[in-house]
């Protein structure tokens, strides 16, 4: 797990939409809730859509709350205090960020220009970052192994936003990844900024882990395959080198995690019925209690939320709003645009983008909630 990432994620697809359009880690948290909403923005018989709230600064850090530490494996941050599930870790503006094109020739250029911008104190913390260059053939110049290098640190480390960027942020990169992360990154469109959200109780000197991508939904093969091709390295975190049984276990589990995934993908095909999507969406909370993985959980609440107002369940959308609300302060933080999203569609299910997209039915919701 201290291993570092080496090459960016690449181009995939992640229930079965374009990763490109989400963040590579964090983003993740809206995910398919949002896409399910863009589907039917241009339906005119629609409700308004509640207007955006206008972006709030986070919370300010009051104190540092991690150090850098080195291992054989490469740098990573510990916890120099005790750190609480919902506590913002870390809030951190990128000192490269480019648009994540696929055109990696444009990328460079740009990557150059930037780079050249930067105060010395910066570009030497850039060129200090995790790199997975070997050597460089005799016959180049110095200048094209210096771009070489440039290139493969920001390949190696570059974090996706949902504004379709790729940033390097100096000590968010110092983070090694988890399949059993105790953070998540969170990119802030509003802000421009990425902040570290701590998931579960943090202890002083434990490592901070996050992870590269959506680690619950993978076996373990899968996840090794994936992180050697595109990190090149071998996982060693506690899932993957635990004994053979309890892997064992949490293949099942992580498996059935994927399989449930694509019930949600079939509601929104209308190839699977609402009471089996909301089904689905309760057995995959089950099974991440289970499976002890605090990460990308609010998402499934949210979908929840957007299948109920589909079909026009109020009660439903105000029971899963109110959940996805506050499992997002934990995965977001309290100020973070889910969480006010979820707050405004849990005072006025109705103008869920979703509402009254199929027909009206009660989803087994008895109870509604009372408002956050
Ligand atoms: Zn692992």
């Amino acid at each position: 797990m201290r291993s570092k990432r080496r090459t960016r994620e690449p181009h995939q697809r992640y229930w079965g939409i374009d990763k490109n359009l989400i963040h590579l880690v964090s983003i993740l948290v809206l995910g398919i809730a949002i896409l399910i909403g863009l589907r039917y923005m241009n339906n005119s018989k629609l409700p308004a859509t509640p207007k955006a709230p206008p972006p709030r600064q986070p919370t300010k850090l009051s104190k540092k709350l991690w150090e850098v530490f080195g291992s054989p494996r490469g740098k990573g941050l510990k916890a120099t205090q005790n750190i609480l599930a919902g506590q913002m870790i870390l809030l951190e503006k990128p000192i490269i960020k480019l648009p994540s094109e696929p055109d990696r020739s444009a990328q460079a250029q740009l990557l150059f220009e930037k780079l050249s911008s930067l105060s010395d104190a910066d570009r030497a913390e850039y060129f200090s970052l995790w790199n997975t260059v070997t050597g460089f053939p005799e016959d180049i110049s110095q200048e094209q192994r210096l771009r070489g290098l440039a290139l493969n640190i920001f390949e190696s480390n570059a974090i996706r936003g949902s504004d379709r960027s790729a940033a390097v942020y100096k000590n968010a990169a110092r983070i090694n990844h988890s399949c059993r992360p105790n953070a998540v990154y969170h990119y802030r469109s509003d802000l421009g900024v990425l902040t570290i959200q701590a998931v579960e109780d943090i202890p002083t000197g434990e490592e901070i882990l996050a992870p590269y991508f959506d680690a619950s939904v993978r076996t373990r093969e899968d996840r090794q395959k994936y992180l050697r091709e595109a990190y090149s390295f071998d996982c060693q975190c506690e899932i993957c080198s635990g004994n053979e049984a309890k892997v064992d276990e949490s293949d099942r589990r992580r498996a059935r995690l994927s399989n449930l995934t694509s019930v949600l993908v079939s509601w929104s095909d209308e190839k699977a019925e609402p009471e089996d999507a909301i089904a689905a969406i309760e057995e995959a909370l089950r099974l991440l209690q289970e499976e002890n993985y605090h990460a990308s959980v609010g998402v499934w609440m949210a979908n929840a939320a957007t299948i109920s107002a589909a079909h026009q369940d109020q009660d439903g959308v105000k029971h899963w709003a109110r959940r996805a609300a506050l499992q997002y302060i934990i995965e977001t933080g309290r100020d973070s645009p889910e969480v006010a999203a979820m707050a405004t569609i849990l005072k006025e299910p109705n103008r869920t983008m979703s509402w009254g997209q199929r027909d009206a039915r009660k989803l087994n919701i008895a109870e509604p909630m009372s408002p956050i």
